[in-house]
């Protein structure tokens, strides 16, 4: 009787442990075969939310943002360097201010808005979430995100009827003013896929985040028309957290 057992045992481990063994190595196969995660395929970065004082996000602006945006003006991707010129000279015709935030204003990057009491237009920069994403990201990530969110906000002070044609000014109902807003972020998201993420793509799609890759192929599959009410639809849906 034992000896009937004994074997069947045997046999029973052993297959075990070859089950064990072929885990093994189907487990090794796969992560040998693991693609590479880049930079740009982590889902996003956590808050640390930090406080900066205003002498910090001053230097932070001067040494970090403006730079890689007057790099990118020396790019030789042709869209890109008009957007950032205009940017300048509405710069340097003070019809806008560039400023830095010190404290955290959601999850956005930048926002641009006007500013009643000297009648000037505001693009301003997240210190703290900015932050965020440099020291956790590749750094041609990072560059190309600052790119994309700096093109973002000029295209939306040259484009957007609420700036173009100053719908702020006017005492528009809020309803009315929403649907402004809607139909103005599905067209400078338009342009800023046409413009800036597409063109940046095509140069290395491994330095753009999962968020804007998405979008310009949503955008493609809408047929590359801001106008698309599907488009329109899925801005309102998925408002980019990160840049307003
Ligand atoms: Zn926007």
């Amino acid at each position: 009787m034992s000896k009937q057992i004994w074997p069947k045992k045997r046999k029973n481990i052993n297959f075990s442990l070859f089950v064990l063994l072929a885990l093994v190595v189907f487990v090794f196969i796969l992560l040998v075969n693991a693609p590479k995660k880049n930079a740009s395929q982590i889902p996003d970065i956590p808050f640390t939310h930090k406080t900066i004082t205003n002498n910090e996000a001053s230097r932070f602006l001067e040494k970090q943002i403006l730079p890689i945006i007057k790099s990118d003006y020396n790019n030789q991707i042709p869209s890109i360097k008009i957007i950032i010129q205009q940017l300048e000279k509405m710069e340097k015709t003070k019809k806008i201010e560039i400023g830095i935030a010190t404290t955290y204003r959601g999850d956005s990057l930048a926002a641009t808005y006007p500013v009643p009491i000297n009648n000037m237009i505001w693009l301003t920069f997240s210190a703290p979430r900015l932050m965020d994403y440099q020291n956790n990201m590749d750094k041609r990530v990072f560059n190309n995100l600052v790119t994309i969110t700096t093109c973002h906000e000029a295209l939306h002070l040259m484009n957007d009827p609420i700036f173009t044609q100053k719908l702020y000014k006017k005492h528009l109902s809020v309803e009315k003013m929403d649907q402004y807003r809607l139909n103005g972020e599905a067209m400078i998201w338009g342009l800023t896929i046409e413009k800036v993420i597409n063109p940046l793509l095509a140069k290395n799609k491994l330095t753009i985040r999962p968020q804007e890759t998405e979008a310009a192929q949503i955008y493609g599959r809408f047929g590359n028309d801001y106008k698309n009410p599907d488009w329109v639809n899925w801005i309102k849906n998925n408002r980019f957290q990160t840049n307003e």
